[in-house]
């Protein structure tokens, strides 16, 4: 959990942000919020730290801390978070979290170091409010974006497409509306042309109104956990693709860090800090800056 602070401070150190452009969230989201997408039994559980053994471990971050207030309120500032990037994206096209896309939460539980689930709410608040009608989660993470998926089933507004390694975590994936599951090895120029090739058209076709986008660098070949090959520069390519194909069909972009795991926090955080730089070179490009409205 580190890595978010480190995520932070490279932003600021190396220049890819400035400190006005940092928003932070003024309230934690309510529990009706999160009733929209989790059981009330499930939030209560987990909110006032009795959170069961069983759904202990099926997190993975063990007792002693899933059931910490600081770990209670990491999880409820990183929703915050999440909702805000996105409120941000619908007023200027492009915003980006130093945190989020925790997809594997599911209704009354949590799996694979996901507690609540940060994009669904997000999309669930960005309907009901009105501000959308029409919601794409673009999970680019290895692991695939089971939460969402099961979650979304049957929500013909919020469309789920999960690429990610197929011999990868979890085991008994659930059906997006688009899966491509990779094979383990899987490099740049492959896994760009895939992309390449399916998401314009989703674009197209859905229509979304906003991209929630979870931009895991778990796909990295050096993840720990990941079993693709991407290397430096296919991350960075990779995120210029995704920001220059949303944001040249008009489609507001929220960008999420996702999944990366290595013993270096600091090697790990730039792998995460290549979507804000993509995300400074577009803002660049496509002169945002000014309020959509
Ligand atoms: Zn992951």
């Amino acid at each position: 959990m580190g890595v978010f602070r480190r995520i932070y401070e490279l932003l600021l150190e190396d220049k890819i942000i400035t400190p006005g452009q940092i928003v932070v969230p003024d309230e934690l989201p309510s529990t009706e919020m999160m009733q929209l997408v989790h059981t009330a039994e499930y939030v209560e559980a987990f909110t006032s730290g009795q959170l069961d053994d069983a759904r202990v471990k099926r997190i993975g971050f063990g007792g002693d801390v899933t059931r910490s207030p600081v770990l209670i309120n990491r999880t409820l500032a990183e929703v915050a978070g999440t909702l805000l990037t996105a409120r941000l994206a619908l007023r200027y096209k492009l915003a980006c979290n130093t945190a989020g896309g925790t997809h594997h939460a599911f209704p009354d539980c949590g799996s694979g170091f996901c507690i609540i689930n940060d994009m669904a709410i997000t999309a669930r608040v960005l309907l009901q409010e009105g501000l959308v009608e029409r919601v794409l989660i673009l999970d680019l993470d290895v692991h695939q974006g089971d939460g969402n998926a099961l979650i979304f089933q049957e929500e013909p507004a919020v469309f789920t497409f999960s690429m990610h390694g197929e011999g990868n975590f979890p085991a008994r994936k659930q059906n997006s509306d688009i899966d491509i599951p990779l094979p383990d090895g899987t490099s740049d120029d492959v896994y760009l042309r895939v992309l390449g090739e399916v998401l314009p058209s989703v674009l197209t076709c859905f229509k979304p109104d906003i991209v929630l986008y979870d931009a895991g660098v778990d796909t990295h070949m050096h993840d720990s956990l990941g079993k693709l090959n991407l290397t430096d520069k296919g991350l960075q390519r990779r995120e210029l693709q995704v920001l220059d194909t949303c944001l040249a069909a008009d489609i507001p972009v929220a960008g999420y860090v996702g999944g990366g795991y290595s013993p270096d926090l600091t090697t790990l955080a730039r792998r995460h800090c290549q979507l804000h730089r993509a995300a400074k070179e577009m803002w660049e490009n496509y002169s945002l800056g000014a309020p959509v409205d």
